[in-house]
């Protein structure tokens, strides 16, 4: 049996990962669907859920990436100031030591 849909509208095809049963959606309600990335389930009860896009997975990567550096940095800061501390207290207890009278 066939079935001929003369409206215009727009369905996008599904086959179940589960029991391979094609099953189909509106493209406003698929589009919907890949965006929330809820799940989903075929005719049959599997459920279905679309995953990430490999340029959604590379952009959180990126993003990612820069927060690690962002926080590098921050590290950086912080042991570049603790160091510059420790050289002060160095510096005050070496003037403490030398004799008075002499000059570098
Ligand atoms: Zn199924």
């Amino acid at each position: 049996m066939s079935i001929t849909i003369s409206d215009s509208k727009n369905f996008v095809s599904h086959i179940c990962i589960a029991c391979g049963t094609e099953f189909f959606f509106l493209e406003a309600f698929d589009r919907s669907l890949k965006e929330c990335k809820n799940s989903f389930y075929c005719p049959n009860g599997h459920p279905q859920c679309y995953t990430k896009s490999k340029s959604e997975e590379v952009r959180e990567m990126f993003e990612k990436s820069i927060e690690r550096k962002d926080e590098y940095i921050q590290t950086l800061y912080a042991e570049r100031n603790a160091a510059s501390a420790r050289a002060r207290k160095a510096e005050s207890a070496l003037k403490k030591l030398q004799p008075k009278g002499t000059t570098k």
